[in-house]
């Protein structure tokens, strides 16, 4: 069964008098979500007790977690690689007292390189990261390699499926079709997609519509705004020919609940 559910917390959670994350799963359950994304996108700031009582909070009430790893992680950058390593770790560290195990990494930037050195930067990079990972005991996860949305970033999709081809147990697709959505100036080949997709058995999916310009990404929208949006009754009758065993997760600009319930209510129409 296709899981659906918000990163973050929704203005209605805050409205309904919740106040912290800990919270989040069972308000989730009630409207009938199956999943939720922690964004440790601008730091991980979370302690092991906060990731505990979450852990057991979403045990309790049916819900799948996943975490975003640091924006700042940047695997095209050589020299920080330890750094980099540490984020990684200490992210799933917490995820997996919390339960789950997809881990979503933004592989990174360009810089001043040729699109081949930063991809080939990121292979090696992900290389020693998880042999270093192995090495410390570290089982039963996900690297999920996010699609992104400005041409500046390494990550689209043919990249992306690439990276992740280095090691099929550890490493899937976060298929960001929002983002994906803005490098093709909001004319993304949804078939395509999908095809390129089918020798992922699992796939992490962040399903919200963006606004873009020239270079890409703008920022995060709602359904609502359709002019940036794509066909999701084609998507989801895409993603009802899949295995099954995959997240959607909605980012959509404050309400990415309520937008949770809308593609799960187009994914069962
Ligand atoms: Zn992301």
């Amino acid at each position: 069964m296709v899981r659906f559910g918000p990163s973050g917390n929704d203005i209605k959670f805050y409205a309904d008098g919740n106040q912290s994350s800990v919270d989040a799963p069972r308000w989730l359950e009630k409207l009938g979500l199956t999943a939720y994304e922690i964004s440790f996108g601008r730091g991980i700031r979370m302690t092991d007790k906060t990731a505990q009582v979450i852990g057991a909070q979403a045990a309790a009430h049916g819900i799948q977690i996943s975490v975003h790893a640091p924006y700042y992680i940047n695997l095209a950058n050589t020299a920080n690689l330890e750094k980099n390593y540490h984020y990684i770790k200490r992210s799933l560290e917490l995820l997996k007292v919390m339960g789950g195990n997809r881990l979503v990494v933004h592989t990174g930037c360009q810089m001043q390189m040729t699109r081949e050195e930063a991809l080939n930067n990121c292979k090696n990079a992900l290389r020693v990261i998880l042999q270093r990972l192995k090495t410390d005991g570290m089982e039963d996860y996900w690297l999920c390699l996010e699609t992104m949305g400005k041409y500046s970033q390494i990550g689209n999709l043919d990249e992306v499926c690439e990276l992740c081809s280095l090691d099929m147990e550890h490493l899937m697709p976060t298929v960001d079709l929002g983002h994906m959505n803005c490098l093709a100036q909001g004319k993304m080949n949804l078939e395509k997609v999908f095809q390129q997709l089918k020798i992922f058995p699992q796939v992490h999916f962040h399903i919200s519509f963006i606004e873009y310009n020239t270079k890409g990404e703008v920022r995060h929208v709602t359904l609502a705004d359709e002019q940036f949006g794509f066909n999701l009754s084609l998507v989801m009758k895409l993603l009802r020919q899949r295995p099954g065993d995959d997240v959607v997760i909605s980012e959509s600009d404050q309400i990415m609940a309520q937008d949770s319930l809308k593609l799960r209510d187009f994914y069962l129409q």
